[in-house]
Order: C-alpha cells, then structure tokens, then sequence
C-alpha cells in the first residue's frame, strides 16, 4: 500500500525533495509537511468548485478549503473577475482606496458587534494587535488564553496548559521568552470554576481574555453556550476585556460568526481567512470607544504596509458579498447536516467507534462516541485512526487536511451529489480503517 501512494503521488514526491532544499521541513508552514499522516504533501496546480488538483493529475474533492478560507469554493467566478478587474489597475498602492471602504461597510453594516474594524494581512497579526489593544486600553498585560485553542503564532499566545494545578502555562515553542509566558494564564475550556477563580485571584493584572468561541483548531470543541455567556459576565465583573477570536468562526457560523450565532458581545473581535476571500487579510473590529484607542486615533500602534492591500479587499468584497445571499448559511449548514449525519448513520451501523461534531459548514471526526468539550479529553490513540483514514481518503479522491486535530469545512461548492460521492467514499475508507 505504500507503493500506491508513491505511484499516485511521483511527482509530489519529487517537488517536495525538490522544496525541503529551500523551505525549512520543505514548507512555508509546518502542517502542510504530512508529518501526521502517510507520503508526501501533495502539492496542488488548481483548484474548481469543491475539488483540487494535484501535480500527478489527481483530483479529489476538498474538505480543507485552504484551512477555511474558501467558503465559496475555490475559483469562485464573481471572486476571480473582481480579483482580476482590480489587479488590472496595480496590486498595491500603500493609500486608502474605495475598496478598502467598500469592503469596512459591508462589513460594519451587517455586523451589530463591531462599529469600527481595522485590516490587517493575516489572522496572527489580527489576534497580536487586538492583544496589544486590550493591553493599552486596560493598562494590565496578563492574557487568559484556553488549552486547545489556537490563535495563530503569537508569542504569548504560543502557550499550553502547565502540569498540575498551576495556571501558568509552558510554551510550545522555542524561542519564547520565560517572561513573555509569565504573562499567559491557561485554562481549560468550559470549566467555569477555573475561569472564576482565575479571574478572581488576577483580576487586578489581566488585560483579557481571549477564546475561540468555536475551538475549531484542536478538533471542534464545541462550548456549552451557558459557558460563553458566563464567560462574558465573569469578564465584565472583573473588568476584563474579552476578546473572541472569529478567525475561523467569522463569517462561517453565519455573516455575524459567532458573536451572532450564541448572541454575546465580545469586546474585541479578530476576522481571518474568509474576510479575505483566500487573500491575505486578516482585521479586528470592536466599539467606536474601543477602536478609539488605535493609531492615529490613539496610542495603541499598529500599522502594515499591505494593510488593506486593494486585490485582497477585492476577493473579500466579493466573497463576503454573495455569504448575504438569503439562506445562505442555511444552505451550508443543511448540507453539511445531511453529510454528517449519513455518515454518521453508516457508522453507527458498523459499531464503529466514532463521532462527528458539526456547527454549520465546520465538521469534526472523533474516533470516541463522547463528546469532547476540552483539549485533554481527547486520546492521542485516535490519532492513529485518523491517519488511516486520512490515507484511504486520499487513495479514493478525498481530502482532509493533514492533521486528526484539524476540522473539515465544507463549500456552498460541495453539492448534495459531490456530498453524497464523499460520503460513500468516506463509507469505504472508514470499514478499511476499522477492519485493520
Ligand atoms: N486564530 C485562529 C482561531 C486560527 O484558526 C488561526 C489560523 N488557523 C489564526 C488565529 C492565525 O491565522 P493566520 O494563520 O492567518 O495567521
């Protein structure tokens, strides 16, 4: 079996011993190296619709969607041509332009918790100036972060759970500095004791907390809503900003991500992926009073040369766009409803030992029949599992992103028959993984 992957993938094989000459690992971000799962990365030439395809000519219907970007599909025809039509007339300026307004209005305009937003280029940057705000607005420096939720590679942020009872938390990468580490506290998700005693013990010294409402980047960890709402009043309470991290969530649990979706009012908010339409943007949105305290208007600096660059406002503009189309999110959820639940369904049957999680378009294969609400909850054994999985997939024209802790997402691309088509292949891979 290993010689199928090799027959199927030469030609990946070759480019990424090609790549690991001038790439670290071989990529540009570590995920994308295979590490977890069987063979080479493949390194994809196109994308159409719901599906990619790779070097050798393989096509398979994408799950990852550029790890969320694309919830339109890839090559969406309205995103092209207005890619195309605006980088026509130069890619980057360093002004303002019309688009960058026409993009912050249709945001702002269809978005009850945010007044004023701020572009920046990724997701990290995002979440590193809105920790930097509430730093400045509160005068404190400590962040409350949760184990098991991402927020890109921010220094303070790049920090799990210490060992025992302590709240301080280690790093996960080198190059962090003790001090830097100091001033992250690390709880676990939906635990409204820890929440509450942390919160009570530091107050005086912490700045925010920061959450993914919807921790989708260490499997999907869906929250009891009872644990987001307590959340929020603990920060008031304490006066704390809160700050939800929406670079996945946003614009995919609905246009208003999940500050609409569980009806809580974060103090800050941090957009990526989607708000670029698979462009480089990234922003953070909150209050007029809030945003007040940003560069020129105030004395948080945050600044970026491509901030706001023209061809990503574009993509975003006409991605965001047809996401209010009535029904839309509607649409994504019933289909990704149907999808899961079949396969579900199918594995019920079988007595296998699995689950799915799903909020709209975002799902999540568990190879437990729990729920899992925290990071710890979940058996590395599982992870094996998925690998299988993965490879089975990806020899029958599926793909998931490389990683058992990474959730799928699906398209208003994905149709009910390129669902269906998923889903018996999904079928076929899972009995060759639980027959093994
Ligand atoms: N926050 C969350 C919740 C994310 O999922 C990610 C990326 N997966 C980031 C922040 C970082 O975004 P980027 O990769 O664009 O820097």
């Amino acid at each position: 079996e290993k010689n199928e992957i090799i027959l199927k993938r030469q030609r990946s094989a070759e480019l990424f011993e090609e790549a690991k000459q001038y790439f670290p690992g071989g990529v540009n971000s570590p995920v994308r190296a295979f590490k977890s799962v069987f063979g080479p990365p493949l390194f994809i030439k196109e994308g159409n619709g719901c599906r990619i395809t790779d070097e050798d000519d393989n096509t398979y219907i994408d799950f990852c969607g550029s790890w969320g970007p694309l919830i339109l599909g890839h090559n969406n025809e309205a995103v092209r041509e207005k890619i195309v039509s605006t980088v026509a007339r130069g890619t980057s300026f360093g002004t303002p332009t019309r688009l960058g307004n026409e993009l912050g209005k249709l945001i702002v305009d269809h978005n009850r918790f945010i007044d004023k937003i701020r572009f920046v280029s990724s997701g990290t940057e995002a979440v590193m100036s809105a920790i930097r705000l509430a730093r400045g607005i509160t005068g404190k420096s400590k962040v409350v972060k949760f184990e098991g939720c991402y927020h890109g590679h921010v220094d303070s942020l790049l920090v799990k759970a210490g060992s025992g009872l302590a709240t301080f938390g280690e790093s996960t990468s080198a190059g962090i500095p003790e001090s830097f580490v100091k001033e992250t506290l690390v709880l676990p998700l939906n635990d409204r004791k820890a929440l509450d005693d942390t919160l009570r013990a530091y107050a005086g010294e912490i700045a925010c907390v920061i959450v993914e409402p919807v921790p989708a980047n260490n499997g999907l960890l869906l929250q009891d809503a009872s644990f987001l709402e307590c959340l929020r009043l603990k920060c008031y309470k304490y006066g704390v900003l809160l700050i939800f991290d929406e670079v996945i969530s946003g614009f995919r649990v609905g246009f208003e991500g999940a500050a609409g979706y569980y009806g809580i009012q974060p103090d800050i908010i941090t957009y990526g992926k989607i708000i670029g339409g698979g462009m480089p943007v990234g922003a953070y949105g909150g209050s007029h009073e809030v945003m007040s305290h940003i560069s020129p208007d105030g004395p948080v600096y945050q600044a970026g040369t491509l901030s706001a660059n023209p061809v990503a406002m574009a993509a975003g503009y006409a991605t965001l766009q047809q996401l209010l189309a009535p029904g839309f999110y509607e649409g994504q959820e019933a289909r990704t409803r149907r999808l899961v639940d079949r396969i579900q369904h199918y594995a019920d049957r079988q007595g296998y030992d699995m689950h799915l999680e799903q909020i709209g378009s975002i799902f999540w294969i568990a190879f437990t029949r729990q729920r899992i609400t925290r990071a710890d909850q979940i058996d590395p054994a599982g992870m094996e599992y998925f690998k299988k999985l993965h490879r089975e997939l990806l020899l029958r024209g599926v793909y998931l992103g490389p990683s058992g802790y990474e959730v799928g997402f699906v398209s208003a691309a994905h149709t009910e028959a390129d669902l269906d088509q998923a889903a018996a292949i999904m079928e076929e891979a899972l009995d060759v993984v639980f027959a093994q």
